[in-house]
């Protein structure tokens, strides 16, 4: 049988479980996990290598509504990694009823030439009853080429996807050696891990306004020690980062650091620091200073 290869965006609302699957597929299979080079810094990607087949999973951070220039941006990224695939795998939960979020998701699939196959996740906090007119109500927005209930968490369902989507891809070389960890740019992941965790706890406007930069970086045989900034664009939102008796910041930390360690493969000391840089997103400056 012919190698099999190809590139697939995991799109999704914030929240959906897309890193979650990402880990799920990495934590068994992968070999590699590393951002895109060089064009974007909000696309990390992970590789699944199989006998005769290696998927390139590209995990976006979130098709999410928002006003400004640094989300038109992040949507932009989110979308545009959508053109080039040879597949995508549509994130919902399916504990949740369609929001405004996933509809605006749905709208980016919209005119897509590949295959677009449908997650159910999280189906481990549903009654597998309720999952039928969830399914109806997607396969009538769009022509799903697959709905698959699955659990990114529990790993039910994982598999089926799996199979399903190397059936999907097209005869190819092998992109990526099948074991090499090599030049992992880990400041960008690590940045990237905080920012997520304050787009999943911080509400409202607040994450749009967050950039991350990674002040230290040391590695040593046991553990990693790290510090980084959240930066962000007014002194209110620095009080809602840090929260009451810096009860956020402690909670950003510590997600973020057991992502860091799942993702290193190490022990992980990550200290966060909260700084204010006034309106940064409408600074095209400070926007390329902090990668955008
Ligand atoms: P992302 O923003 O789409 O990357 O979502 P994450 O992967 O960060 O997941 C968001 C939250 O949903 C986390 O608290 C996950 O633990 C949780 N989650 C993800 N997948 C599942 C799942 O299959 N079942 C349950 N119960 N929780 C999940
Ligand atoms: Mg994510």
């Amino acid at each position: 049988m012919a190698f099999k290869s190809g590139f697939i965006s995991i799109i999704g609302r914030p929240n959906a479980g897309k890193s979650t699957l990402l880990n799920r597929i990495t934590g068994e299979k992968i070999s590699i996990v590393s951002p895109k080079p060089q064009t974007t810094r909000n696309v990390i990607r992970g590789v699944l290598n199989r006998e005769d087949s290696q998927i390139i999973f590209i995990d976006t951070p979130g098709i999410h509504k928002g006003k400004g220039l640094l989300n038109e941006f992040m949507v932009k990224e989110a979308v545009s990694s959508l053109s080039d695939v040879d597949a995508v795998v549509l994130l919902v939960e399916s504990e949740k009823p369609v929001s405004d979020d996933d509809r605006l998701v749905l709208e980016a699939v919209k005119g897509l030439k590949c295959p677009v196959i449908l997650c159910l996740n999280k189906v481990d906090q549903v009654d597998k009853r309720q999952l039928l007119p969830l399914i109806d109500e997607y396969s009538k927005a769009y022509a799903f080429r697959e709905i698959i209930p699955i659990s990114a968490l529990k790993g039910e369902g994982v598999e089926l996807l799996l199979t399903t989507l190397t059936a999907l891809m097209p005869e190819g070389p092998k992109y990526f050696p099948d074991d090499s960890v090599t030049d992992l740019p880990e400041r960008f992941i690590v940045a990237e891990m905080v920012r997520e965790k304050v787009f999943l706890y911080a509400r409202e406007e607040v994450p749009y306004s967050v950039a991350v930069t990674v002040d230290k970086f040391t590695e040593k045989k046991d553990i990693i020690s790290i510090s980084a900034t959240i930066n962000v664009e007014r002194e209110s939102q620095k009080g809602i980062v840090i929260g009451k008796g810096g009860a956020m910041l402690k909670k950003i930390g510590s997600s973020a650091r057991q992502e860091i360690e799942g993702l290193l493969g190490k022990k992980v000391f990550l200290e966060l620091f909260v700084r204010v840089h006034k309106e940064w997103t409408k600074k095209p400056g400070a926007l390329k200073d902090f990668g955008y």
